[in-house]
């Protein structure tokens, strides 16, 4: 199988897969006690902390400065933050293209009464952040904003956006700005210093580490209300027990990335352009979606005009070539994706859009054999689809 779906989840890198079983194996695990083996758990997190702490320029040891609250993952950090932190039921103002774990909770929240206000984005899929500020002014006096959550890159398109400007206007409004970094953290350089929103989101099974354990970073004095209630654990925000080995691989794994980021960069780079060069000299019709705008190195999205998702990404699947036809979330019942046609784009290319993105661990020749068959693939389907109009 070649694998091309490494925005849904990447291959764990096998470095950390053994440092979860070393230290699954080293003996139980519940930071929380207060006995020699309790506390040699309480020190890999310490560890683990310290490491990510450095990868993403914050630093967790200042009293009353930025904190990290483990959680199961994006969706988790996602729901924790549009439920607990700012102004309380205070409007929230988000964009059209978030992940879905994102929109389906804000839509929630807007059932249950509190309002919601939506960012447009252009034709390349970049939030309109000059709008923001606007919107943030049109909400009374009385009702000040809640909480704005922006993500950092878009999951589908691999679209960058705004956010250093997001932050800048939220700063100087006084509105708390959530930032959904997970398809960013671990694929390119951040400092959380440097941009300083309320809080941030990542999930380690974007950047070769284990799915089930993601992050909630919070700035210096960010309250964040629980979710969840229980023991003491992670100063009571989000109690339960906490997954000592998965929180050290995710910190390893985000090591590993951040020590490797240039490298990966370039390589992801290269290897997506040439993908989309390729395929675009073969069949010139293709459209590329948010080509113009500044994107994530390895993802592209890519519209095979005349032919049918379902049907490619099938036809592909049997093929050999693991690539996905919306966000993973949603690819049980795929509807059509609502990042595209936030974009505007044609119902047809909305149809017959693909996504499909590298790692580090891709290879030049795999995507040589990419290319190859996604190449016959499309002219069999397409041929067909031409034949059946
Ligand atoms: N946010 C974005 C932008 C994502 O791409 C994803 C996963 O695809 C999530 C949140 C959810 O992360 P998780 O799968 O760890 O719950």
């Amino acid at each position: 199988m070649i694998y091309l779906d490494n925005n849904a989840t990447t291959a764990i890198d096998p470095l950390v897969a053994n440092l979860i079983t070393e230290v699954l194996l080293s003996g139980p695990a519940n930071p929380s006690s207060q006995h020699g083996v309790g506390r040699s758990a309480h020190r890999h997190i310490e560890n683990a902390l310290e490491v990510i702490a450095d990868c993403l320029g914050t630093d967790f040891s200042l009293p009353g400065g930025p904190r990290l609250i483990f959680t199961s993952g994006g969706t988790e950090s996602n729901n924790l933050a549009l439920a607990g932190l700012g102004v309380e039921d205070g409007p929230l103002i988000i964009s059209r293209i978030e992940h879905p774990s994102i929109f389906a909770a804000a839509e929630a929240q807007e059932a249950a009464g509190r309002r919601v206000a939506w960012l447009e984005v252009d034709s390349n899929g970049v939030v309109d952040i000059e709008s923001l500020k606007p919107l943030i002014q049109s909400f009374a006096d009385d009702e000040p904003v809640g909480l704005v959550s922006l993500m950092s890159a878009n999951n589908e398109t691999g679209v960058l956006q705004p956010i250093e400007q997001a932050a800048d206007i939220c700063r100087s409004a006084g509105v708390p700005l959530h930032i959904d970094a997970t398809q960013t953290i671990g694929k390119l350089p951040t400092d959380l210093s440097k941009l300083n929103p309320a809080a941030v989101t990542f999930t380690a099974h974007k950047f070769h580490g284990p799915a089930g354990i993601g992050a909630l970073w919070l700035g210096a004095g960010v309250k964040l209300r629980p979710v969840f209630h229980g023991g003491e654990q992670q100063l009571t925000t989000r109690p339960g027990t906490e997954p000592v080995a998965l929180i050290a691989a995710m910190a390893a794994a985000l090591r590993i990335a951040t020590d490797n980021l240039n490298d990966t960069i370039d390589k992801t780079a290269a290897l997506r352009d040439h993908f989309e060069s390729s395929l675009c000299q073969r069949h010139n019709e293709l459209v590329i979606h948010g080509q113009s705008a500044e994107r994530l190195p390895g993802t592209t999205n890519i519209s095979f005009v005349d032919s049918n998702r379902q049907s490619m990404l099938m036809a592909l699947d049997l093929a050999g070539i693991a690539c996905s036809s919306g966000s993973a979330c949603s690819s049980g019942s795929n509807p059509p994706s609502h990042v595209l046609l936030a974009m505007k784009a044609d119902k047809s290319l909305v149809e017959s859009a693909l996504r499909f993105g590298v790692s580090r661990f891709s290879t030049m020749q795999e995507v040589n054999e990419a290319i190859d068959l996604i190449s016959n693939v499309y002219n069999r389907l397409r041929s067909d689809s031409i034949v059946e109009n």
